[in-house]
């Protein structure tokens, strides 16, 4: 080591210069906005787009959209989707699912079963507060999902607009599926 390097480090040693290098990088963020939350008596805004708790959606009479065609837990890479449909007796050859689960606890949040479900009888909300000390709990059946899907309407409808891309029209038309362009592309090609 050579006599340059060795005072160099002696007077960083007295003059405790990597102190103050430590205390100009504290006094910088002292006057800083904080980036922290302090959850859970703050939350952040949680985008239109956000991957929640699934649900199941109803018409606006109040008739359950979901048909019961399974797609959704064909879609499913966990396999934590199970439908089982009945034919409805009141109207011949119209179907629905007599009983839907899902279970949370192997789902991915991947939101295939969303894009899959051609009534979109499925959507995902911004609800993520459901721990529990009991897992059997997230078994979700289909009259929570109901209930979810109730309770959290604005936020479904907001996640199908933003996975849609929909942009035209009134909010009944902007709720429906749409194929996606490459799709219509195909069929206009083949007509
Ligand atoms: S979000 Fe993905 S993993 Fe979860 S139920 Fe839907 S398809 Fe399955
Ligand atoms: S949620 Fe959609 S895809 Fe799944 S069974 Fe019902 S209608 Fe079919």
């Amino acid at each position: 080591m050579n006599n340059t390097m060795t005072s160099k480090k002696f007077f960083n040693a007295v003059l405790f210069r990597e102190i103050w290098e430590a205390m100009k990088v504290t006094f910088r963020h002292m006057f800083h906005k904080p980036m922290t939350f302090q959850y859970p008596r703050e939350k952040r805004t949680i985008p239109d787009a956000h991957r929640g708790a699934l649900c199941l959606l109803r018409y606006d009479d109040g008739k359950e959209r979901c048909v019961g065609c399974d797609l959704c837990e064909a879609a499913c890479p966990s396999r934590c989707i199970k439908v089982i449909s009945e034919e409805d007796k009141s109207l011949p050859l119209e179907r629905y699912a007599s009983e839907f689960f899902i279970d949370i606890t192997k789902c991915v949040f991947c939101g295939y079963c969303v894009e899959a479900c051609p009534v979109n009888a499925l959507a995902m909300t911004k609800m993520y507060e459901f721990s529990t000390h009991d897992k059997r709990t997230l078994l979700f059946d289909k009259d929570r999902l109901y209930d979810i899907g109730d309770r959290h309407l604005a936020d479904a409808k907001k996640y199908l607009y933003a996975h849609n891309l929909e942009t035209e029209g009134d909010e009944s038309r902007a709720y429906r599926y749409h194929f996606p362009d490459s799709i219509k592309t195909v069929q206009s090609s083949t007509e």
